[in-house]
């Protein structure tokens, strides 16, 4: 027998330790809870998560509730001349040319409606020192914390008007130059052979002129504009009257096309009948080049366009898919026959491709390069870490001009049948994470500015990406279930490896209950998925209040949950267990004023029922699974324990 002085000493220290026990548990709990919370707020905050998205996209991109900015990138700052701080929170009217207003403003209210509006247009803005700008600007709907709003893309096209100013002045300026020294004068027989050129004709294609005569148009002009050219003496030949206008492309003798105009009249010999046709050719390559110039740009200007925006706007899209069809998008684009991105191994010895296009009739090489390694190939080795160091590009013009010591790579790209490649790196802000490949099988010209767009797709690939990594990361972080706020399968593992070591440990017995609705199915075809959600809502909240704090309450997947009763008896967990089914049994589920009776089975194991050799997470919901399988067997809405 205990002296009573002790006891009331012994009932307020116990009574202390265990308040103690418990706010420490809490506080932990609420510490975790509060950091996922932080971080998932950081990152769903839509300024930083749009910041990430659209950091490196050259197009300026916006997103607008009503008629307020709630979210600018960089380009767009740079185009409309203004910093973020302004531009948040301002009325974007402010931002259009007057007399673009107007017609902006109804699309934008016929957008919001639902209604079809033309995908993209030009408009005039205003910069901040109050210079008109062009933009082309392409907008769609989007969902924003539950409001309709538009996310929209401005291109500054100021360059293509440019062009077109240039192009049109350059027009003038041939209209002028009618009867210019540079014309070339020829004949031609009705079978299209060349009967006199012109003295320049030397000067300007460089040819001599009698090398020349005597032989068929056909050997000089472009194999795809010669059927327009013999359309063009039948012409002549039909109607025997001056024809104009003609454009095809003449080889010069250094082996490049200059483009060319015509006109042409027919010569009539003594006996009445047409003998020739006599010609006058301009050249006009500069102007051609322009108009391709303008057109290319244009066609850019689209791509990244379209592409950016589903970019951004994937929030809930497959991201890989969107990356294949930038691949193939830009693939068409570039004339090339296969377009790819590599990712680096963390030390960057390793190269795996994880993403291919091929154009049609060319060799996949995605299953053959999943971990290559870069031993074996120094000269390329060499390459890829000036790619990740100084975001070098890697530029093989002519796989037959490679130097001595790419032996190997040479080998390589010829068994692939590769003639030229080009590599732009895909940089996150940290460190370059891969790069996008562009390879040709036939030899092909690079233009100069081409390695700048695909610089620029690059780009974009790695904004995509970094968006992907930080919902993974978020993913990884996360110990809750989004619906019912339960802690989730993660955790609970987690947890479990855990309490099985201190029980090892110190003997600290636990219980763990596997629950189960029954016939939830039905529930879910009867009144509909939303109903079903609400149930798993209002199940979560009966293991709530049935349960401890410091008991662990998880959803494990679907409509099964689990309890992990912490110090917990054999005999205890069940009375425990017996009264949450008895809740259930007796709550009033309901969803838009219907009631739904609903019930739960549930299978109990205490974790000193598992032979120490055998004791681990799989083994103790093994058997918990075993015997909510049983409670399922004798009908349901009960409990098996043993
Ligand atoms: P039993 O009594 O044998 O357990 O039958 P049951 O219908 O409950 O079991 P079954 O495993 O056939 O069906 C479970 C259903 O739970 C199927 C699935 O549609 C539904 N479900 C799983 N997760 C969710 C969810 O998050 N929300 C909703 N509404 N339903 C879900
Ligand atoms: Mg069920
Ligand atoms: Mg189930």
């Amino acid at each position: 027998m205990l002296p009573n002085w002790l006891f009331i000493v012994l009932i307020p220290a116990t009574l202390m330790a265990a308040v103690l026990a418990l706010i420490l548990q809490l506080r932990q709990r609420h510490r975790l809870a509060d950091e996922v919370q932080s971080r998932t707020r950081q990152l769903y905050d839509e300024r930083e998560l749009f910041r990430t998205l659209s950091h490196n996209t050259a197009a300026g991109i916006f997103i607008a509730r009503l008629h307020e900015l709630v979210a600018v990138n960089p380009a767009l700052c740079e185009i409309l001349g203004r910093n973020e701080d302004t531009l948040i929170g301002m009325d974007w009217r402010a931002l259009v040319h007057p007399q673009d207003r107007a017609t902006v403003e109804a699309r934008a209210a016929a957008r919001l409606r639902g209604d079809r509006v033309p995908a993209r247009y030009a408009i005039r803005i205003i910069r901040q020192d109050g210079s008109p700008r062009w933009v082309e600007l392409s907008a769609g709907r989007v969902q924003h914390h539950g409001h309709p709003a538009i996310i929209g893309t401005l291109f500054d096209i100021n360059r293509r008007y440019e062009l077109e100013q240039a192009l049109r002045h350059s027009e003038a300026k041939y209209r002028q130059l009618v009867e210019n020294v540079n014309d070339i004068i020829y004949t031609v027989s009705p079978e299209g052979v060349l009967t006199y050129v012109s003295p320049n004709w030397p000067e300007l294609l460089g040819h001599e002129a009698e090398t020349v005569t005597g032989r068929n148009i056909a050997e000089f002009v472009h194999p795809d504009d010669l059927p327009a050219c013999m359309e063009f003496l039948e012409r002549l030949y039909l109607t025997g009257k001056k024809q104009s206008g003609i454009e095809y492309r003449v080889k010069h003798a250094n082996g490049t096309w200059r483009w060319h105009t015509s006109n042409a009249s027919p010569l009539y010999g003594d006996n009445g009948g047409v003998e020739a046709y006599v010609g006058i050719a301009r050249d006009v390559t500069d102007r051609k080049s322009m108009e391709g110039e303008l057109l290319y740009q244009l066609r850019f200007t689209e791509l990244v366009a379209d592409l950016s925006t589903r970019f951004v706007r994937s929030y809930a899209e497959d991201i890989d898919s969107v990356i294949n069809d930038m691949l193939a998008r830009a693939g068409r684009f570039f004339g090339v026959d296969r377009t790819y991105f590599y990712m680096f191994s963390d030390d960057g010895t390793t190269l795996c491709n994880t993403h291919e296009w091929c154009a049609p009739g060319v060799d996949s090489m995605i299953q053959k390069s999943q971990a290559v390694s870069l031993d074996g190939y120094p000269w390329w080795r060499q390459r890829m870490e000036a790619l990740r160091n100084r975001h070098d590009v890697v530029f093989i013009e002519d796989v037959d001009a490679l130097p001595p010591e790419a032996a190997a790579e040479q080998a390589l790209l010829r068994d692939q049948r590769v003639r030229t490649l080009y590599c732009v790196p895909v940089a996150t802000p940290d460190r370059v994470i891969g790069f996008l490949g562009f390879d040709s099988l036939a030899p092909r010209d690079w233009r100069r500015d081409q390695g700048d767009l695909l610089v620029v797709l690059g780009n974009l690939l790695a904004a995509a990406l970094a968006r992907k990594a930080l919902e993974e990361e978020l993913r990884g972080l996360s110990v809750t279930d989004p619906l019912t706020g339960l802690f989730n399968r993660r955790f609970l593992r987690a947890r479990l490896v855990a309490l099985i070591e201190e029980y090892e440990r110190t003997g600290r017995n636990f219980c763990l209950s596997l629950l189960d609705l029954d016939h939830f199915k039905q529930l879910n075809d009867e009144h509909g998925h939303l109903a079903g959600d609400r149930a798993l809502q209002d199940f979560a909240g009966i293991l709530r209040e049935n349960h401890r704090v410091f008991d662990i309450v998880a959803r494990y997947g679907g409509e099964e949950f689990v309890v992990v009763l912490v110090e917990t008896e054999m005999e205890q967990a069940r009375a425990i267990t017996s009264r949450v089914l008895e809740a259930t049994r007796e709550f009033s589920f309901s969803h838009d004023g219907t009631v739904m009776p609903l019930t739960a089975s549930a299978g109990l194991a205490d974790i000193s029922e598992l032979p120490q050799d055998q004791r681990n997470v799989e083994n103790l919901l093994q058997l918990a699974d075993r015997r909510l399988y049983q409670a399922k067997q004798k009908g349901r809405d009960r409990l098996v324990a043993h």
